[in-house]
């Protein structure tokens, strides 16, 4: 392809707020339809919006881990426009005076193979503004039904710059975007829940050239592999109009998933189709620089420099990193294991990245995907403890990984489930011990013949019987030693 591709995206977030925008309404997912929605979300006469500060705060947060300026004044627009999902006829939302200017999001882009870090660049922001949601439509054949559960939520938009220029980038943006935000706590960013959506504006130019070409915009996209699809397909319809010389129209498409291409909406309306004006129903909200400073106190690492931290700090291998830090939750349960044990950090990162991910991934329900790490019954401290048990000895390898199955049903501490079991590691110079060894060479002398005649793996035959004899109870590393004791 003689193009490259150009990518804007306009990332729709639902706050996690209790409360809708402008109304005390609630909003939960998965509510029986029309039971959250009150005289401000149905626009009855007489019913008067009032800003959730909350929601305010949250977009704050929002735009300090994003790297944005805050405004010291932002204020309500109506975007004024007709659509049965909203019962106003005009969405409150923020046009020329925005919550959050400019800004970037952090994106890493593939390596050349999964264990190797791949290059990092900021992606830049224009701005992100508060605004509400609408409410959602459902059609059926000839008939649609609404549901004004939705409308007035309290929603995040972000806008990028036209500056993503693959489908991996986009990718990247999409996932350390919410990253960020989950870390934070300000949105779930589940685009399952229609939590995270997203419109992706697409357009080419000829390889080399810095000149924008004409975008066409792709509405509500609502899952990873839709935003793929849809920005994949755009890429190529544009490039073939392209290369036949035609012109593209600046226009609204909407992505198709079933026949797997974008149609047109409509030619792209502009601002002042929205008639857009003040809202004369709320005041302008002033955040003075010390609230701003005081709510930057309550935000957690970004991703990406505690990724960095972890690597550097705890001299962890980049794979157990990019497990460990993408979920908040992770990191600071690997922190906090740590605080109690911080003699192996590897061990203890090991431990949660590999079997206990394995486990809380087979203990979630199918619909809903693993356990999260808040609800394992193992917590921080008694999973330090387990490794340090291992560490010093104190059981086998064999043993811990007996312990750790018991810890995550039961939720037990490690050393009470050693003494319930018995699991203690025999003496290492027991007498007993070698007589087991010598036994276990006599019995297997095709291994020994062959472990003599350079097959090393041949020998393990010989170690089996050891731990079969002992019940696992003997330490491999003595065991070892043993062997090639006898053997010289
Ligand atoms: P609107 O709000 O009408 O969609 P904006 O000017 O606010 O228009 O742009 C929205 C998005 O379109 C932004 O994310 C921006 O980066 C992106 N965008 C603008 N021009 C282009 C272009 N030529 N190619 C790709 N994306 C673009
Ligand atoms: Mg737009």
């Amino acid at each position: 392809m003689n193009y490259e591709p150009v990518i804007g995206l306009e990332v729709h977030v639902q706050i996690n707020t209790r409360t809708k925008a402008f109304t005390r309404a609630p909003y939960v997912f998965g509510a029986e339809p029309n039971t959250l929605a009150d005289p401000v979300v149905m626009a009855l006469p007489g019913a008067l919006p009032v800003l959730n500060k909350e929601a305010v705060r949250q977009a704050v947060r929002a735009g300090l881990m994003l790297e944005c300026k805050i405004a010291e004044r932002c204020k309500w627009d109506r975007k004024n426009y007709f659509y049965p999902d909203s019962p106003k006829n005009y969405q409150i939302s923020q046009y020329d005076q925005p919550i959050c200017i400019g800004g970037a999001v952090e994106i890493e882009l593939p390596g050349p193979s999964r264990n190797v870090m791949g290059a990092h660049r900021k992606v830049k922001l224009t701005r992100i503004h508060l605004e509400e949601d609408v409410g959602k439509l459902s059609h059926f054949g000839n008939a649609s039904l609404v549901d004004f559960n939705r409308a007035g939520v309290a929603l995040l938009e972000i806008v990028s710059e036209p500056d993503l220029y693959s489908i991996e980038e986009v990718f990247a943006y999409l996932n350390s975007l919410r990253q960020s935000l989950t870390a934070a706590g300000i949105s779930d960013c589940d685009m399952e829940k229609g939590q995270m959506r997203c419109d992706a504006n697409v357009s080419l130019r000829p390889k080399g050239t810095t000149t924008l070409g004409t975008r066409c915009e792709i509405k509500n996209l609502n899952s990873i592999s839709g935003v793929r699809n849809a920005v994949q397909y755009e890429i190529k319809r544009q490039a073939r109009a392209l290369d036949k010389g035609e012109k593209i129209i600046q226009q609204t498409r909407r992505w198709d998933a079933e026949q797997g291409v974008t149609q047109p909406m409509r030619t792209k309306e502009d601002a002042h189709d929205y008639r857009y004006f003040p809202d004369p129903d709320l005041m302008p909200v002033v955040i003075a620089p010390e609230q701003v400073e005081k709510i930057a106190k309550t935000l957690p690492e970004r991703p990406f420099d505690r990724q960095r931290r972890f690597m550097q700090q705890y001299d962890l291998p980049y794979t157990v990193t990019s497990v460990l830090c993408p979920t908040c939750a992770l990191g600071d349960y690997f922190e906090q294991a740590l605080e109690v044990y911080p003699k192996n950090p590897k061990g203890i990162a090991n431990l949660i990245a590999n079997d206990l991910l394995r486990e809380l991934a087979a203990a979630g329900r199918p619909d809903e995907g693993a356990l999260p790490v808040c609800q394992c019954k193992i917590k921080p401290a008694q999973l330090a403890e387990l490794v340090k048990l291992t560490d010093d000895a104190v059981i086998t390898r064999q043993s811990a990984k007996e312990v750790f199955a018991e810890m995550f049903a039961a939720g037990d501490d490690p050393m009470a489930i050693v003494e319930r079991k018995a699991l203690k590691q025999e003496k290492q110079d027991d007498g007993a011990l070698e007589q087991i060894v010598r036994d276990a060479l006599e019995a297997n002398p095709k291994a020994v013949e062959q472990y003599k005649a350079g097959n090393e793996k041949a020998i393990n035959a010989v170690k089996g019987a050891v731990m079969k004899a002992t019940q696992g109870r003997a330490n491999p590393q003595t065991v070892a030693e043993l062997i090639g004791k006898l053997l010289s």
